[in-house]
């Protein structure tokens, strides 16, 4: 696809263009300058609107999609009980079309909150239908998306280490790398809790074989930390370093109650701690020390995390949230200035940022920022972090494809969407025994 996009501001890593152009040829950035573009070219789609502010597409480091049904359960309950009165219950009564279209309003959501990769922790993996509906979802829409195949093989929901690693298997041989490369595939181990030593390295070294990351939640609660302190008589990151688990390729989400040998481990490794901000408050599981994290050198990305615990996927929400918890949590009001913020929502799944340059993957998100919510900008930079919400994403590309444009979805037909998931949502939530009738 060719592509121009002009009159926008444009969020490069060192600065920001206030008047500039962009311009995409099939699936990568051509070039980028200042003040007026070239001349169109004939076969070129020209984008441009009243005051857009150009960036990298987000990325969306933690969700899990077929919770879009699920929101609305978690206020004002512990984890544990929340998962076992509620969420158990309706992951346990989901069909493979109730996952499609949970997954479907999710991406559209996910979409709508400016991310153009998303790394799902599929927590769904009855079967390879119900796994396979969001690969399709996903593909048919044009994201790029990981598919963390989620397990447990202890405890609730446990299942067999054979199944999980038959059932990996099967993901990269049929779709890691499928849909141009858009679709990639992980290894999703639950919690350290629920997970045993030799299936955990096991499947890494299966997802390393590929190529392809590990993603966890890793202390979220200090109950959880307690779980595996007594277990194994090691905190969990300390547990996974033993275990050979941490890595580069090693996604370690929450981290909120992280001890300072925990932290020396995850920067010795080169992990990846991913932020939940909302999802954290929500359950009331603490905050993550981001800026202590970054200040010695942790990656960190940033998760809006599923529906049930966060209701929105809106990525810009969940940068606001950021950059509001580590102020609050740190009495330092720069404690995480706006270019940081934006910078945990840039973390690609492989540890690269993602950035505005030529050559770069044309993952772009356009913000308008001409509203009444936003004006007047000082620092376009400060409006995306403190002001923009989701409705102000008039566009987004994935791959040199557009997907929303001018606040509409190129090729879905969104209110016929909606309508066929409110029904939906209501007859699985009768199914889980949580409505009357
Ligand atoms: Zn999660």
């Amino acid at each position: 696809m060719a592509l121009l996009i002009r009159n926008a501001a444009l969020l490069l890593p060192d600065r920001v263009i206030a008047r500039g152009w962009l311009r995409v040829r099939g699936r990568f950035i051509a070039a980028l300058g200042e003040g007026d573009a070239p001349p169109p070219d004939p076969e070129e789609i020209v984008l441009e609107s009243r005051a857009l502010l150009v960036l990298p597409g987000l990325v969306n480091a933690h969700t899990h999609l077929e919770q879009t049904f699920m929101r609305g359960y978690a206020g004002g309950k512990p984890l544990l009980v929340w998962l076992q009165r509620y969420i158990w219950k309706l992951q346990a009564a989901m069909d493979a079309e109730d996952v499609r279209l949970a997954t479907w309003l999710g991406l559209l959501d996910a979409v709508r909150g400016g991310a153009t990769t998303i790394i799902d922790h599929h927590k769904v993996p009855f079967s390879r239908q119900h796994t396979e509906s969001v690969l399709k979802a996903a593909t048919q829409l044009g994201v790029r998306l990981v598919l963390a195949r989620a397990w447990a093989d202890v405890g609730t929901g446990a299942e067999s280490p054979t199944v999980i690693l038959d059932d990996l298997r099967w993901l990269f041989a049929e779709w890691h790398g499928a849909a141009e490369g858009r679709i990639q595939i992980a290894n999703g181990p639950l919690a350290p809790w629920r997970c045993s030593a030799e299936t955990l390295q096991r499947t890494t070294a299966l997802a390393r074989a590929h190529g392809a990351i590990t993603h966890c939640h890793m202390n979220e609660t200090q109950h959880e930390v307690a779980l595996t302190l007594r277990a194994t008589g090691l905190r969990p990151v300390a547990w996974f370093a033993r275990l050979g688990v941490l890595g580069h390729d090693f996604h370690a989400v929450h981290g909120v109650w992280l001890d300072d040998e925990e932290i020396a481990l995850l920067r010795r490794h080169s992990a990846q701690v991913t932020h939940c901000p909302a999802a954290n408050a929500t359950l009331a599981s603490g905050i993550a020390p981001v800026a202590r994290l970054l200040r010695e050198g942790v990656r960190v990305g940033l998760g809006s995390d599923g529906p049930a615990s966060n209701d929105t996927q809106d990525l810009l929400e969940s940068i606001r949230w950021a950059a509001y918890l580590q102020r609050a949590h740190t009495l330092d009001p720069e404690a995480l200035p706006p270019r940081e913020a934006v910078r945990l929502a840039l973390q690609r799944p492989d540890g690269s940022e993602a950035a505005l340059r030529p050559g770069a993957p044309a993952d772009l998100t356009l913000v308008d920022l001409q509203r009444a919510h936003i004006q007047p900008v000082h620092d376009p930079l400060a409006a995306l972090v403190y002001c923009a919400r989701n409705s102000d994403v008039w566009g987004v590309i994935v791959d040199g494809r557009v997907i929303l444009r001018a606040g509409r979805f190129v090729d879905v037909d969104e209110d016929a969407l909606l309508a066929e998931c409110r029904a939906r949502a209501q007859h699985l939530a009768r199914r889980a025994g949580l409505l009357d009738s």
